[in-house]
């Protein structure tokens, strides 16, 4: 069985979504194109943008990762005006966004409104609370390796509808089949309507 990961920064995967590297060139594969807030460059955000826009081919799925994050030393204002470029590129082409998203949860919630496509908080590690609120406002939450070992992501994990999630490597060194395996005792379904969940939830993600 094949099992897609979200979000993951390896070429040598081919089911899931690559995250391009700032400035790169896209595979032929699905990937995800955007400008990570620690890439962005305050000299140089038009050519940034550009090279979003003008690398927008068929296997693109999605635009991100882009959000905010409190601890990069990039100014808040243009995080915020970078994030909603990248908001509106997605409007255009009809892309779902793939969030990164550092203690700026309720900062991110308030720029869902102007969203017109479906936005995806990539590496959800985070409280109860939070993720009530993210579902609330229609975020969907993608969980990563902490899964494995975090009680309480398990437990968050176990309240998430299984309509509103997927599962991501992300840069961590594992194997996708290990965190569906865990995920399908947390949630108690078979590997099998797990992954079929997953695809379904792909499915109405990429139709916005
Ligand atoms: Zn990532």
């Amino acid at each position: 069985m094949e099992f897609f990961d979200f979000h993951h920064h390896k070429t040598y995967i081919t089911d899931g979504i690559y995250n391009l590297d700032i400035e790169q060139i896209p595979p032929d594969f699905p990937y995800s194109i955007g400008i990570h807030p620690h890439d962005i460059d305050i000299n140089d955000m038009d050519r940034q943008l550009n090279w979003v826009k003008n690398m927008m081919f068929q296997n693109c799925f999605a635009i991100g990762e882009c959000g905010l994050d409190s601890l990069v030393p990039i100014d808040q204002k243009i995080q915020e005006e970078v994030f909603l470029k990248q908001i509106n590129i997605s409007n255009e082409v009809k892309k779902p966004v793939i969030i990164h998203c550092v203690r700026k949860f309720y900062e991110v919630i308030s720029f869902k409104k102007k969203a017109e496509q479906p936005m995806i908080i990539h590496g959800f590690n985070k409280k109860q609370k939070i993720a009530e609120d993210l579902l609330a406002n229609n975020f969907y939450l993608s969980f990563g390796k902490a899964v494995l070992y975090n009680l309480s992501l398990q437990d968050i994990l176990k309240n998430t509808p299984i309509d509103k999630f997927f599962l991501e490597t992300d840069n961590e060194d594992f194997k996708i089949e290990e965190l569906y395996l865990k995920v399908s005792e947390i949630k108690k379904i078979s590997l099998e309507d797990l992954n079929e969940q997953i695809l379904e939830n792909l499915h109405t993600i990429r139709n916005g």
